[in-house]
């Protein structure tokens, strides 16, 4: 697993944590989590094919892998990230989270800070026009 690395930037946009909704500074540690969710639907129709070359093959599912056409048998429905601080990793009562509702507190963050990025954009060009 390679080491991600984080800019001043980018790390701004990372710094509240979803669920206290305080900058994870605030946990008194310089760490914090960085949850990525997708979430996928399994394309039934490549599943069913896939399964019928298996059996065709008297069942052996490696031979199947090599011999089918490697179609792609799930496709991704989205992705959200968020930041989880310290304090928040480790406390149960926040931890007992579903993913669908924790997907969805980081899609409203992620619609927030959409709307303050497109607010702030033109700023940004300014900014690069005056260097
Ligand atoms: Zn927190």
């Amino acid at each position: 697993m390679s080491a991600r690395v984080m800019r001043e930037k980018e790390l701004r946009l990372a710094a509240k944590c979803l669920l206290c909704r305080k900058p994870f500074g605030a946990s008194g540690l310089p760490v914090f989590y960085r949850v990525r969710i997708e979430r996928f639907a399994v394309d039934m129709a490549a599943t069913r094919r896939q399964s019928g070359l298996e059996m065709m093959l008297g069942g052996h599912v490696a031979l199947a892998q090599i011999m089918g056409p490697d179609d792609v048998m799930a496709k991704g429905l989205g992705a959200v990230e968020f930041t989880v601080c310290e304090t928040c990793s480790t406390d149960l009562d926040r931890a007992r989270l579903p993913i669908a509702a924790l997907e969805e507190l980081a899609q409203e963050e992620a619609d927030a800070k959409s709307g303050s990025i497109a607010a702030s954009d033109p700023g940004d060009e300014q900014e690069a026009g005056k260097c």
